[in-house]
């Protein structure tokens, strides 16, 4: 880091446990460098125990805020003095901010993957999509495109319960347009969306990476196919929907729109998406 630490550092971090595969420390420290901020990103591995330590210590020595990642996004929500409206729908925080004495929480992951679909091209109001999974990333992206206007979000995964669980939750807060689809009707539901969606961990380096969370033979021309998965750049599952004529939309685009949302909460100065982007496209395959 060209950078110096000195006594002005401002410190910001990550809380997760495990930590260690988490692209966010390349990407702010990136940015701090790119832009002479004197500021340093550290990724900080915390027992679930000692969240609450952790949340004070990090506060008592000045942190400017963290990153929060499993398995501690919901627990931490307690721990605040605000929790702003989109984490409260997902019910989930990513993003903590701490200002005036105040810990304030947010979920950038919503307004990431929006921005990855609006860029895209594809234009969500009126549609039928279908999301693959219903974990964390899944439940960003549902309310994400219940906010661009999708007629219908399908939801298949392999643990229905988890899915009934988002549904509760979502009609608990006035959304009523997500259905749960039986894996054993995946074939009916994709062929019926005009996007579907691996938000699923199937695909990413590290976990079946050599595998697609559907069959391919599902895609159609012209559909199209995102991935939340961004390590490979290019999973099974985006290129067999490649070799089909499907449009395809990367993980990449939301990691870096929700870590830009990020930066910028925390120092209220837009960064350069492209350059970020460009940035790790040359050096993911290395992680
Ligand atoms: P998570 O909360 O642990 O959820 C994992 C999901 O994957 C669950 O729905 C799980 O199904 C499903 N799954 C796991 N193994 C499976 C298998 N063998 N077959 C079928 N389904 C399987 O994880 P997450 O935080 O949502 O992350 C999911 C993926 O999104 C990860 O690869 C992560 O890196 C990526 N992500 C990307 C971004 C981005 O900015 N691009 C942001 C967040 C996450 P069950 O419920 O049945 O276990």
């Amino acid at each position: 880091m060209k950078n110096k630490i000195n006594a002005k550092t401002n410190l910001i971090g990550i809380i997760g446990n495990p930590v260690g595969h988490s692209l966010s420390p390349l990407i702010h420290n990136h940015l701090f460098e790119l832009l002479n901020l004197n500021y340093v990103y550290l990724a900080f591995d915390v027992k679930p125990e000692l969240l609450i330590d952790a949340v004070h210590g990090l506060t008592a020595l000045g942190a400017k805020g963290f990153n929060v990642t499993v398995p501690h996004k919901e627990k931490i929500m307690g721990l605040l003095d605000h929790v702003e409206k989109n984490a409260q729908i997902i019910g989930a925080v990513n993003t903590v901010l701490v200002e005036n004495g105040r810990i304030i929480g947010y979920n950038t992951d919503v307004a990431g993957f929006k921005k990855s679909i609006e860029e895209s091209g594809f234009c969500t109001a009126g549609e039928v999509v279908t999301v693959l999974g219903a974990g964390g990333a899944a439940r960003a992206a549902i309310i994400g495109l219940i906010e661009l206007g999708a007629r219908e979000v399908n939801i298949i995964n392999r643990n229905e319960k988890r899915t009934q669980d988002i549904i509760d939750f979502y009609r608990a807060n006035g959304i009523d347009n997500i259905k749960s689809i039986p894996t054993m009707h995946t074939d009916e539901a994709v062929r019926q969306s005009r996007l579907i969606i691996n938000a699923t961990s199937v695909g990413m380096k590290g976990y079946l990476p050599n595998e697609s969370p559907i069959s391919p033979e599902y895609f159609t021309a012209g559909m199209w196919v995102c991935d939340l998965v961004y390590n490979p750049l290019e999973t099974v599952f985006l290129s067999e929907a490649k070799k089909r004529g499907c449009n395809i939309i990367n993980g990449l685009h939301m990691l870096v729109h929700q870590g830009a949302d990020s930066f910028k909460i925390w120092t209220k100065i837009e960064p350069p998406r492209e350059k970020v982007k460009e940035f790790l496209q040359k050096n993911i395959s290395y992680m």
